[in-house]
């Protein structure tokens, strides 16, 4: 017998142990939608009410939702191979022709691939290569990784540990040792007090410090996100990444860059830090490489590092590293055929048109608690504040959440970000004008009611 919508939700609240909640809101009854139905960028929840996707799941659902061929290539490969592995260096041909894709599709060099089940085995990943290949080529005291203040690197221990947001480390020490953080490049509040471009973007500098006050012959890598998500959509400035690599490059230090957000066209380009004309040594990237689809996730790797990894031959370069889900077949068919539909459908192109069609609506609300609107492609973020000339912060840094939960009630999902006030964007790439128009037009109303209702 079919449960209703009553039991599911009592059964929901006894016990599912949901992923960053207040477990006590939640027991009670906090009123989150359990979604049943999508299609495009509409859901549908189990009371059979819609809702426009204003943020695309978890940045993720790039070429929208219940598109067809991906159940189909699924249900083929399901039955005709439904898992083998590729430890000891067996194979399965889906795997296959999924690394070939990534490294025709990636920059230029990036031409192995090692496949996960998501984003922080991604990052594991090249944080663990990274270490191995200074190891390989016999600076072994090379163990320190250093990132952002406000990055976001995921929820498994070394990932953890490289993620620079408190709310995400705090209770769960001790943490991996060698990690170091140095601040984000974010202009519109700059961490070192400057103003771009007069600053000569003195955040990458940052980085060169901390190499020399831990000694360069200690530093493994530098990671990060081309454009911070979590943290807040902050998007460094031209010259940033190009810095970065100059710096990296100086001492020796590997560049990870944190693709799981930024790549697959939700920026526009196939990975997010082709907008700076950088090429990194490992890439981390997950989410759009599916659409959400089927979890995977994969690290992309240099051609030099590889090399390296393999050196000395024999025995001793041993690559001791693997998950059981690595290179899974039916999650590989479902993000090549996903890769399909992206380079098919020029979803990437439709990202920009369409990111800058949302901006430009944004802007022209003329809201007079947005005082910033950042990001590329469709990964945008919107600071709230008190007063858009000063750049004040709100006097209750929980504007953000309420706007978001008044969203929610008129039908569009949006994301608050920490610290509270900045709101994520990042809908399907196959989001439409009309939905767009609506996502403004509730977002801007939301915005106005919760600065003019304090609760
Ligand atoms: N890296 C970035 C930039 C992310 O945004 C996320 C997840 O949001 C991760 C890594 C972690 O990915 P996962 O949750 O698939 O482990």
């Amino acid at each position: 017998m079919q449960r209703s919508a009553e039991e599911i939700k009592a059964l929901d609240r006894r016990h599912v142990l949901h992923p960053n909640v207040v477990l006590a809101d939640h027991a009670r009854g906090l009123p989150m939608p359990i979604m049943v139905e999508g299609q495009g960028a509409v859901l549908r929840d189990i009371d059979g009410k819609e809702y426009i996707d204003a943020i695309g799941a978890l940045w993720l659902a790039n070429i929208g939702y219940g598109r067809k061929e991906l159940a189909e290539v699924a249900r083929r490969q399901m039955e005709k191979l439904s898992f083998w592995s590729l430890f000891w260096g067996y194979g399965n041909v889906p795997a296959v022709e999924l690394a070939a894709r990534l490294a025709e599709i990636a920059p230029p060099g990036l031409s192995h691939v090692f496949f996960t089940s998501g984003g922080s085995e991604a990052n594991e990943t090249s944080i663990k290569i990274a270490r191995l290949y200074h190891v390989r080529r016999g600076e072994p005291s090379r163990r320190h990784i250093i990132g952002l203040a406000r990055a976001y690197h995921g929820v498994s221990y070394g990932a953890m540990t490289a993620t620079g947001l408190e709310t995400v480390r705090q209770n769960y020490e001790p943490y991996v040792g060698a990690f170091d953080h140095i601040p984000s490049a974010y202009c519109y509040r700059c961490p070192l007090g400057k103003a771009y471009p007069a600053c000569g973007v003195a955040c990458a500098g940052e980085l060169e410090r901390k190499i020399l006050d831990l000694g360069p012959q200690n530093v493994a890598a530098f990671i990060a996100e081309p454009i911070h998500g979590v943290g807040g959509v902050i998007t460094p400035p031209p010259e940033y990444f190009p810095r970065i690599r100059e710096i990296c490059d100086r001492y020796g230090v590997l560049f990870i860059a944190d693709e799981v957000i930024c790549g697959f066209g939700r920026t526009g380009t196939w990975f997010g830090i082709e907008h700076w004309g950088v090429v990194p040594d490992l890439i981390s990237a997950a989410k759009g490489l599916s659409s959400g689809y089927l979890p995977i996730g994969a690290t992309l790797v240099h051609d030099r590092v590889y090399e390296a990894l393999g050196q000395p031959e024999g025995p001793g370069a041993y690559f001791n590293h693997g998950f059981t889900y690595s290179g899974h077949p039916v999650a590989a068919a479902v993000a090549l055929e996903n890769i399909r539909i992206l380079a098919e459908e020029r979803l990437g192109e439709r990202a920009v048109e369409m990111g800058r069609y949302l901006t430009e609506r944004l802007r022209r609300a003329e809201n007079p608690y947005i005082g910033d609107i950042r990001g590329k492609g469709l990964m945008l973020g919107v600071e709230l504040v008190a007063d858009p000339a000063t750049g004040e912060m709100p006097a209750d840094p929980n504007v953000g959440r309420y706007a978001e939960a008044r969203c929610r009630e008129h039908g569009v999902i949006v994301r608050a970000l920490a610290p509270g006030n900045i709101i994520a964007l990042s809908p399907p790439l196959v989001v439409t004008r009309e939905q767009v128009d609506r996502i403004v037009e509730v977002l801007d109303e939301a915005v106005r009611y919760v600065f003019e209702h304090p609760p």
